[in-house]
């Protein structure tokens, strides 16, 4: 989906402003979170960015974790403090639905990094799985019961194990690319960048 200007400069959705709670948080250090924003407006979905501790309000009831470069949003969660209120917000089992960059920060395990964030997605992930250069195309797949959903990659990780709590949701050529567990949900392609609103729908349902 392209994103329009105005997403430059909006903060929340137009009917945030007197919400006690049902807010989307959308984690906004760095990475494509205009997309989800776009996304839920599409859905009428209140959504609010988080991008200082003090954004993450009693409000926020379910959080969007974007892709982007994970050890960058890794690192810029630790200095707004922002990664205390997410992983509170994970271990009280409240929803959260990471994408590509978002999918690394919820992994148990990385193959291939020495770092490990809010640990709490079943799931062994490998980063830029498909190589940095090449990594990008596009593919289509069932995620759980949504079927047929434009699956979108770029420079995406892929999950090379899943332990027995993680439900495998989408694999695409041998690889598992989708997960669900409890209200956790990640995939290593970008829904935001289609005009497919079910993932997110399916999200929004959790
Ligand atoms: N390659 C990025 C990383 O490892 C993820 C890419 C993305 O989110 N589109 O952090």
């Amino acid at each position: 989906m392209v994103v329009a200007v105005e997403y430059i400069s909006k903060e929340a959705s137009d009917d945030v402003e007197n919400a006690t709670h049902g807010v989307t948080g959308i984690l906004a250090v760095q990475g494509a979170f205009a997309e989800h924003a776009a996304m839920l407006d599409r859905l009428g979905a209140p959504w609010k960015l988080l991008r200082a501790a003090d954004d993450f309000d009693g409000s926020i009831d379910r959080v969007i974790l974007p892709g982007g470069e994970s050890t960058t949003q890794g690192k810029l969660l630790r200095s707004t403090g922002l990664f205390e209120k997410v992983a509170a917000h994970i271990a009280a089992g409240k929803p959260v639905f990471g994408t590509c960059a978002g999918m690394i920060l919820l992994a148990d395990r990385l193959e291939n990094d020495d770092n490990v964030y809010f640990a709490a997605l079943d799931a062994t992930v490998r980063r830029n799985a498909y190589g940095r250069q090449l990594g990008s195309f596009a593919a289509t797949a069932d995620f759980g019961e949504v079927r047929d959903f434009p699956l979108v990659f770029i420079r995406g990780p892929y999950v090379v194990s899943v332990g027995p709590r993680a439900q495998v949701m989408t694999e695409v050529n041998g690889n598992v690319v989708g997960l669900k567990q409890g209200n956790i949900l990640a995939t290593a392609f970008h829904p935001e960048l289609t005009d497919d609103t079910r993932i997110h729908e399916l999200f929004l349902s959790l």
